[in-house]
């Protein structure tokens, strides 16, 4: 899934910041330079285009994008050699663009630091799918708190990995610990469990959402009274979970069985 809420509406008002993430664009095929800003604009994002190899590693060094959109086939300097001159100074996200089907392009592109491939034509659809994609399994992990959290009924000591429920100490894993401190740490945040995989678990679990909803059943036969009508994780139907500071109870808070 690639629907979410919650970094839309973060973009949306990084945008109205003028912090947008910025991405850019090396491709030197006008139209398609022109729908690839339309679309990612419209999504949110600051657009800087160049249209030559050269061109990109010139405004990637000024820019600092926090994701480029690479051609292939590109006048002055060919793509694969932007790619080696920008991974030279930065780990940047590369999104390669190629009109080449061939396994072996695909392979060279991977391996000299690309992290994702599209090939021509691609839908729209798919782009900015994708980019979400890359920019949040890059994004940098959201710090969670090193001071004591302190919810009616619940301590969280992120220092000891220490919890108290009530007064009593609770033993948790190191994932169920992780799991409730990043909950905690952005209380009524919604998380999808997209997200907690890849803030917990890290990239590599990605795409095993199932193994989220497993350790958050853990973590509430540990944490909460009656597992079943959960005081602080609470499940919103379709969207994740998100922490509740108020620590209350609701008869409805568990997800409806499809
Ligand atoms: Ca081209």
């Amino acid at each position: 899934m690639d629907d979410q809420p919650t970094r839309d509406v973060e973009i949306m008002s990084e945008a109205a910041n003028g912090l947008a993430t910025t991405i850019l664009v090396v491709e030197d095929e006008e139209n398609i330079a022109n729908l690839v800003r339309f679309y990612l604009e419209k999504a949110g994002y600051r657009i800087v285009v160049a249209a030559d190899g050269a061109k990109g590693i010139e405004l990637h060094a000024r820019e600092h994008p926090d994701l480029v959109i690479l051609d292939l086939m590109l006048p002055k300097v060919h793509g694969r050699d932007v790619l080696k001159q920008i991974r030279q100074w930065s780990q940047t996200p590369v999104l390669m663009l190629t009109a080449l089907r061939g396994e072996e392009d695909r392979i060279a592109g991977l391996d000299q630091g690309a992290d994702d491939y599209l090939t021509k034509p691609f839908s729209a659809r798919e782009l900015v799918s994708r980019v979400r994609a890359i920019l949040r399994r890059t994004a940098p992990r959201p710090a969670t708190s090193t001071e004591t959290l302190r919810f009616p009924g619940l301590l969280i000591h992120p220092a000891t990995r220490r919890v108290e429920i009530d007064g009593h100490a609770v033993e948790l894993t190191a994932k169920e610990f992780l799991l409730l401190l990043t909950l905690a740490s952005a209380p009524d945040q919604v998380f999808s469990r997209e997200a907690l995989l890849s803030r917990v678990w890290g990239f590599e679990y990605l795409g095993d959402s199932r193994t989220v909803d497993v350790h958050i059943g853990t973590l509430r036969r540990k944490i909460e009274r009656d597992p079943a009508q959960p005081r602080y994780v609470k499940t919103l139907w379709r969207a994740g979970y998100k922490f509740d500071p108020q620590g209350e109870a609701e008869s409805t808070g568990d997800a409806p069985h499809a």
